[in-house]
């Protein structure tokens, strides 16, 4: 086995929830020299129109990217090649509204890219934290961010599942691209909303760390989502740099070299260009007000003295 492949520990699985008859959610990976393709799907528009939809990205992602060198060009290449043929099958099959979600990452030691469409996402577990890589592009996430919505009651929306970019279901797709250099131990998670939308960032980040084996603790994922209610299909799929090979020399490495992930290419007026980073322990809120209990104390004490 090529160096590449061995440093990579891989687990996904999917599974239907406890209130939906068909799973619509599709996964797909390979590994290759470089590293590895990864993909998850969540697919719409029923009828087994969904399924198809998800399964359809999936495939042509993995296919598109195996055989060449990997580059955020490709990537995107990659996704829009994907909404082609889904949007063709839908207008020649009288599948209208077929349509997917789609996040896919490439690894190409040392570097991980990632594409994404839709409210899958992607997230990165380095040193214990987990981080959110991927904005999602919906209806709520949207009014998030512009300050109209709390993030807190964005979960339980009754709109949540409006998503506003898709696979299949217009001629063209905006693609969001990032990417980040690797460290040893890096964990990234690939997920649909069945997952995410039902746990939290730190019970997602609670199983990671605390199961150092990724197929128990992609199981133990799908478990708990079921625990509470698995109202949607349930995908997620792991994979971990156990080590970081070198890799050759690669063209778009000068826009990866800082230590965080970097957005490439985001949907038209977002600007931002290096996701969240480890937030404060304290909030500057709860520090003047430590300091003010402190001082009352001090005053209560020297006042009793005196
Ligand atoms: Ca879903």
């Amino acid at each position: 086995m090529p160096e590449a492949e061995a440093a990579l520990a891989v687990a996904a699985l999917s599974h239907p929830g406890q209130k939906r008859e068909r799973n619509e959610d599709a996964y797909g990976y390979q590994l290759t020299p470089y590293g590895g393709v990864f993909v998850v799907a969540d697919g719409m528009g029923g009828h087994a129109h969904g399924d198809r939809a998800a399964r359809m990205a999936v495939d042509t992602i993995v296919e598109h990217l195996i055989e060449r060198d990997p580059s955020p060009a490709l990537l995107a290449d990659a996704m829009e090649e994907a909404n082609r043929r889904i949007y063709q099958a839908a207008r020649s099959g009288r599948a209208e509204g077929m349509g997917t979600t789609a996040t896919a990452l490439v690894v190409d030691f040392p570097y991980a890219l990632i594409a994404h469409v839709g409210d899958s996402r992607a997230y990165l577990l380095r040193n214990g934290l987990l981080v959110q890589l991927t904005q999602d592009h919906s209806w709520v996430a949207d009014r998030v961010r512009e300050g109209l919505l709390r993030p807190e009651d964005a979960r339980g929306h009754r709109w949540k599942n409006v998503i506003t970019n898709a696979l299949g279901t217009f001629p063209e797709v905006e693609v969001d691209l990032l990417g980040l250099k690797l460290k040893p131990g890096d964990l990234l998670l690939l997920s649909t909303d069945g997952l995410h939308g039902v746990l939290g960032e730190e019970a997602i980040a609670r199983v990671l760390t605390g199961e150092p084996n990724l197929e128990q603790a992609v199981g133990r994922l799908v478990e708990l989502a079921n625990a509470w209610g698995g109202p949607d299909n349930i995908t997620t799929l792991a994979v971990r740099a156990d080590r970081v090979p070198e890799g050759g020399e690669k063209p778009y490495a000068l826009l990866l070299s800082s230590d965080q992930p970097v957005y490439i290419r985001a949907r038209s007026g977002e600007t931002e260009l290096v996701l969240p980073k480890r937030p404060p322990k304290y909030r500057l809120s709860e520090i003047v007000l430590l300091l003010l209990w402190l001082g009352l104390l001090a005053y209560v004490l020297l006042n009793q003295r005196g």
